[in-house]
């Protein structure tokens, strides 16, 4: 069966080929602003101009045609209202067109589909960091529970806010992670509430701070904060369900110190570690794919509206 997974929640639009086997093709192109953060208009303009070519590339890497595939995936929710619905114009223009079954899927749910299937977890907990995402998701009582969560802004939106307010381009992550390897400690709060985490007054004592100290000790103190307190949420995540294993997805997975930290505390639970390959840890079109293909074989029929604020609970989950 050959699946072709649509994702456009924010700011990528992602097209994956797969079958049951076989990741066939991963084609990619994300918007960067020059300067600011995300302007939703902008963003999904700039999805709409790619999205025929990145289908194309998708197709042509797969060496495969529209005809010979057997379902069309697309991330139906959560993200921004604009960029959710050029995915979803796209998707099902292609399946109207070719007269192929659609289904829309839960993006958070589909990094962790995606991470099971690469990494040959079972059934791990999840950090998934990203841009607009903080949460540590495992799958109890039939569905995929959030365990703690960000309270205010998404981790890598953090780290890209902090970088802005210093001067750093988006994305800010690679700069700041390149900056902390020559910084030592300041004092910054640690902000963990019960299960959940929360960056923005941490934020604003970065801001603060940033005249009255080298940036280097600023990234590295913003590193070894905010890392150990996702890392100490998932730690309680692994003790509470008593699960063995932790995956770590998302943009800000790319950060060595933070699968260092990761890897770290796993160890001494005596639990596992993996990640994905970084081009399947960021937004891509396969991990839309890949869900897709799995309700698809559990006879879920899928909503195709879309939906801004579903949550990763509010799924019901009858592939596992
Ligand atoms: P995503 O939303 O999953 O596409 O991830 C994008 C986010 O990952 C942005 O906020 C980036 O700043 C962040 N990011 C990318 N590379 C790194 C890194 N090496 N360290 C920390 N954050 C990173
Ligand atoms: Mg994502």
């Amino acid at each position: 069966m050959i699946v072709l997974g649509i994702e456009s929640t924010a700011h990528t639009f992602g097209v994956g080929v797969i079958t049951e086997d076989e990741i066939l093709s991963n084609a990619k192109e994300s918007y960067r602003p020059e300067k600011g953060g995300i302007h939703p208009r902008k963003a999904s303009d700039f999805l709409a101009s790619r999205a025929g070519s990145v289908i194309r590339k998708a197709l042509t890497t797969a060496g495969a045609g529209m005809e010979d595939v057997d379902l069309v995936a697309f991330s139906r929710s959560p993200g921004m209202g604009h960029s959710l619905r050029v995915g979803s114009v796209a998707a099902k223009t292609l399946a109207y067109e070719f007269n192929k079954p659609l289904i829309g899927v839960n993006h958070c749910i589909a990094h962790v589909e995606i991470g099971r299937r690469v990494t040959g977890m079972n059934d791990p907990v999840v950090l998934y960091t990203s841009g607009a995402n903080t949460q540590v998701i495992a799958f109890q009582g039939g569905r995929y529970r959030v365990f703690g969560e960000t309270i205010d802004m998404g981790i890598g939106n953090f780290i890209d806010s902090f970088a802005r307010y210093a001067g750093i381009p988006f994305p800010g992550g690679p700069r700041i992670e390149e900056l902390a390897k020559k910084g030592k400690y300041v004092e910054l709060p640690y902000v963990v509430k019960g299960m959940d985490v929360s960056f923005s007054g941490i934020l604003t004592n970065l801001r603060q701070k940033l005249k009255k100290h080298e940036l280097e000790d600023l990234c590295y103190s913003l590193q070894e904060t905010v890392f150990a307190m996702m890392v100490e949420v998932s730690e309680r995540a692994l003790a509470h369900c008593q699960k063995k294993e932790l995956l770590i997805t998302g943009g800000v997975a790319a950060n060595k110190r933070l699968r260092e930290m990761c890897r770290l505390m796993c160890k001494e639970r005596g639990a596992g570690f993996k990640a994905p390959p970084m081009d399947l840890c960021v937004d891509n079109g396969v991990m839309i794919a890949e869900l897709g293909l799995k309700m698809h074989k559990a006879g879920v029929k899928g909503e195709v509206n879309i939906d801004q604020g579903e949550r990763t609970d509010e799924v019901e989950i009858k592939w596992r």
